[in-house]
């Protein structure tokens, strides 16, 4: 299945049993994508808003 990263407008394929929800590496710039919807034509990602979580030292 072909998809596009929103980011960087890199084109990759990825397995068809992906599923929504799922988290999706760059190949490109290696950001983290979410798979939000699947359709015939393809895959549409979402940025995943990675939480920092800051535990001091
Ligand atoms: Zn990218």
């Amino acid at each position: 299945m072909n998809c596009k990263c929103p980011e960087c407008y890199f084109e990759f394929v990825i397995e068809d049993e992906v599923m929504i929800g799922e988290i999706i590496e760059c190949p490109d710039c290696a950001i983290q994508l979410e798979v939000v919807e699947k359709n015939n034509g393809g895959i549409v990602f979402e940025v995943a808003q990675l939480e920092e979580e800051d535990w001091g030292e």
